[in-house]
């Protein structure tokens, strides 16, 4: 990897600016190199090349089984790779150090799932009028850009690249500006396993700057981006500027629900998991606990005792938390706990951050609060922090008016042994994804994934997101 450069066409180019920006260590608060904070010249030249390898280069030539077999290559070279790549992620992220490299085994298998998937992206035919035959075929787009944030850098890699280069597009990637060193890795990795230059392109650079500029890039025929809901808005306009459209994939306040007849032994430990997973620093983090009332003290009982296991350290002390990414996002965190304590809300358990963290690095105590008023911003806004709010619920329908009483549509979680229940809420339960009985936040790459509201829309992983990188083209062919 070459500091400061980006890689376009198949090589490190420097940056046309001097500006840089610090790539900071989450444990430490250590600065330990730079990238280069490009701007919208450096997006032309990417989104150029993009086009070529689209247009005339080999990528855009190659069938879809060719495309599959290099996408399979780079699958195993990211497995070769693993540690080094893990390596990459934890010192850039603060993750531990066993997530993170369970974080490069979910990117091979993005790779070596839309490598299998190339070639059966399956069209129709359509029964229509005598003397016609319809066939519905999907297309790629050509260019399509990506816009990261920084909370599962290289998982994310996988999951908005792999199924946009299956379909045959060419992409431009802009990372978060906090946690850029694995895609700009695995880019170069990229090009040992087989992918013609200019297929993936990888421009580092802040939000307003070189973020901007592609989603606004008249060369860019769609935009994916995975953030916030604030920024989700802008891009959407953006793209609206030039007509094309997006897959937004935003936040979330995704609520478990808890009926008192629920098998606690399976429950508890999942939900601790959910809101500690990657430091709560995940977009589909059950952070909503609504319990029935009458199990209400059992639950946040044994959850706290739960709770109070939980550790918090570096990455090489792999405990179940790491640090949060910055100091921006740690203060912020730390102001949603210091303002429920303000409120008056109690705190029924906290985790313990290890002795010998760095005091400089970027740490959270994860806390849980309970019971919250259903009118705290503890209730509604996604802190995207180790922070549990417990509320208790009355009835079915209680619990139903809670769960769907954010703007927020991302995940949910229904925990009861009754079936007709399950059912039920299943269904009526506003989220993209819904578990019962387990809670599989980010996991199977097979399964759609996306939100509503402001959450965002489209859909990622599985076949789902191959259509949603493709265009559907209809021929009608007059044959007499
Ligand atoms: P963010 O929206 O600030 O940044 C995300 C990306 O957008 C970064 O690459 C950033 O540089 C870029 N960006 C910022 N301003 C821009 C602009 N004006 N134009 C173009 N690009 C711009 O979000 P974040 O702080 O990186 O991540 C936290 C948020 O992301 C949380 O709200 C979280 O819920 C959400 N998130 C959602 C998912 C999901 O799959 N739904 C996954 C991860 C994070």
């Amino acid at each position: 990897m070459e500091p400061g450069f980006n890689y376009i066409d198949g090589q490190w180019r420097a940056p046309q600016s001097a500006d840089t920006l610090p790539m900071i260590e989450p444990a430490t608060g250590r600065t330990y190199d730079r990238i280069a904070d490009s701007d919208a010249r450096d997006v032309d030249v990417a989104v150029a090349a993009a086009r070529t390898a689209f247009d005339t280069g080999a990528w855009g030539r190659m069938t879809a089984t060719e495309r599959g077999r290099v996408m399979s290559r780079f699958a195993a070279l990211i497995e070769r790779d693993a540690a080094s790549l893990a390596a990459v992620e934890a010192r850039d992220t603060g993750k531990p150090d066993s997530v993170a490299r369970a974080d490069i085994t979910a990117l091979a298998r993005y790779f070596e799932f839309y490598g299998g998937a190339a070639d059966k992206l399956h069209g129709e035919t359509i029964p229509y009028l005598d003397g016609y035959m319809v066939a519905v075929v999907h297309e790629p787009y050509g260019v399509t850009g990506h816009i990261l944030p920084w909370n599962y850098p290289a998982q994310m890699f996988g999951r908005t690249l792999a199924p946009s280069l299956a379909v045959g597009n060419a992409v431009v990637l802009k990372p978060a500006e906090d946690a850029s060193a694995s895609a700009l890795q695995l880019a170069e990795l990229a090009t040992e396993a087989g992918f013609p230059p200019g297929a993936i392109n990888v421009v580092t650079g802040r939000g307003a700057g070189a973020g901007a500029a592609l989603a606004s890039h008249p060369g860019v025929d769609f935009m994916s981006f995975t953030g916030s809901p604030q920024v989700g808005q802008i891009i959407q306009k953006l793209c609206a500027d030039h007509f094309i459209t997006c897959t937004l994939e935003l936040g979330g306040k995704s609520p478990q629900i808890v009926f008192a007849d629920a098998d606690l032994d399976a429950a508890i430990p999942v939900i601790v998991k959910a809101i500690i997973q990657n430091s709560g620093q995940t977009c589909s983090a059950g952070s909503r606990l609504l319990v029935e009332r009458s199990a209400y003290d059992a639950v946040v009982g044994r959850l706290a005792e739960a709770f109070a296991q939980v550790r918090v350290g570096a990455p090489a002390a792999d405990r179940a938390c790491g640090p949060i990414i910055t100091a921006k996002q740690q203060a912020r965190v730390q102001q949603f706990i210091d303002q429920a304590r303000a409120d008056g809300i109690p705190v029924l358990a906290q985790g313990r951050i290890d002795e010998d963290a760095d005091p400089a690095g970027f740490y959270v105590a994860p806390t849980l609060f309970g019971p919250v008023p259903r009118d705290n911003d503890l209730a509604r806004d996604e802190v995207f922090g180790p922070v549990l709010a417990v509320l208790p619920f009355d009835d079915e329908a209680d619990a139903l008016a809670l769960a769907n009483g954010t703007d927020y549509g991302l995940v949910a979680a229904i925990w009861t042994r009754d079936g007709a229940r399950q059912l039920r809420l299943g269904r009526k339960v506003r989220a993209g994804q819904l578990f019962v009985n387990c809670y599989g936040a980010g996991a199977g790459i097979e399964l759609p994934f996306g939100g509503t509201g402001k959450s965002g829309h489209g859909r990622e992983k599985g076949f789902a997101a191959m259509h949603d990188f493709s265009i559907t083209k209809t021929l009608v062919i007059h044959h007499g």
